[in-house]
């Protein structure tokens, strides 16, 4: 597989740029091209000559877009495939405020959360920090041609969440330099206030994370209130303890000033009756957090069920009494289908694509 310019941070690009002798102006106008989400070959500033330098050693379309599925409130689901026939999805949710896509960080999934589609075929590789970008710049690229075809301004991506397939901290150095491209003035410069990372729980790279200078929105999946429990739908809290988890989103509140979020998926029978909702208040009150409770999206490979709408609103309300900050996901696209990693799961056994791994 060739490798990708997209992986570069501007430096890079830069020096890239000048090592094959050409002026360092090229660099604005090559890293100005690939944030608008061209090709390298689409880049009408730069010289032919220059463009065959690149497309020897770099892939002129690392991403496409396999499939688009339009939902009637607006949310938009993405098939990507990548360069070498990989698959991963994408969602864009439009607000008032914004639009925020949820990306992916890995081809499939290795944690084995037994509600998420995700994880069905196990983790195929990782994204690089690049290949996670285009996801990005694809979109934004597919608005802004939309939009100028009906004379008005396109809207780009104001918002990240890392909540499509894969582990971020599982993919710990590429989703970081993701984080730190994806951020850096005169790119795509979206704030890291505006970026939700995501993660199962994994103790010692949430501390490196407080490490690095990024105050984005650390977010941890809990899905229960004791470890036991947890264990018996997320494999990797047999790893990793509720309390080791408390302990590292405070070190995060204390290093980055953010508060945390927990996600709170709600299984029938599972997670959601009033002792839950007691021992979520135990564990969670006075902290600087918020929870986000979220329907369980029902996966046909699996028999977990969803609550009703009528429990979730009374779970929600459990814990506004006890005092926590807390909302229900509102369900978006639905119509579209799917929870993390369904569409590519759906596609796959449809047995239309023949590369993977
Ligand atoms: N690996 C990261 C990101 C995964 S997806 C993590 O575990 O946090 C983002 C959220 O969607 C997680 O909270 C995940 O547990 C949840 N999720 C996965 N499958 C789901 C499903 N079928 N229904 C509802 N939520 C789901």
């Amino acid at each position: 597989m060739k490798k990708i310019l997209q992986d570069l941070s501007y430096a890079e690009l830069e020096a890239l740029v000048l090592s094959l002798g050409e002026k360092k102006f090229r660099a604005k106008q090559l890293y100005e091209g690939l944030m608008q989400g061209k090709k390298i070959s689409d880049i009408t500033s730069l010289s032919k000559v220059f463009k065959e330098k690149l497309l020897e050693t770099y892939e002129n379309e690392p991403i496409k877009v396999k499939e688009k599925y339009l939902s009637a409130d607006g949310t938009e689901k993405y098939l990507f495939e990548y360069a070498d026939g990989n698959l991963v999805e994408g969602v864009l949710m439009k607000y008032k405020y914004g639009y925020t896509q949820c990306v992916s960080t890995q081809v499939g999934c290795r944690m084995g959360c037994k509600f998420c589609a995700s994880t069905l075929q196990g983790l195929i590789r990782n994204l690089t920090a690049g290949e996670i970008l285009c996801q990005i710049l694809l979109v934004n690229g597919l608005h802004r041609e939309e939009m100028l075809g009906r004379g008005k301004e396109a809207r780009a991506v104001t918002n990240v969440v890392l909540m499509g397939s894969g582990e971020p901290l599982d993919n710990y150095d590429e989703v970081v330099k993701f984080l730190k491209n994806v951020t850096a003035e005169g790119g795509v410069c979206i704030s890291a206030r505006n970026i939700s990372l995501s993660t199962c729980g994994i103790v010692p790279k949430m501390y490196r994370l407080a490490e690095e200078g990024i105050p984005l929105n650390l977010t941890v999946s809990l899905h229960a209130t004791d470890d036991e429990s947890r264990a018996r739908t997320m494999p990797v809290a047999k790893a990793y303890k509720i309390a080791e988890i408390l302990k590292a989103c405070e070190h995060y509140f204390q290093k980055t000033g953010r508060r945390y979020y927990f996600e709170y998926t709600l299984i029938e029978g599972e997670n959601c009756d009033e002792e839950h909702a007691r021992a979520l208040i135990t564990l969670l009150k006075g902290k600087p957090c918020h929870v986000n409770l979220i329907r369980l999206n029902e996966v046909k490979e699996r028999s977990l069920k969803s609550t009703s709408d009528k429990e979730a609103y009374r779970f929600l309300g459990y814990l506004e009494k006890g005092g926590l900050s807390a909302t229900l996901r509102r369900q978006i696209g639905v119509d579209i289908g799917g929870a993390c990693g369904q569409l590519r799961a759906g596609y796959l056994e449809k047995g239309s694509v023949t590369s993977f791994g």
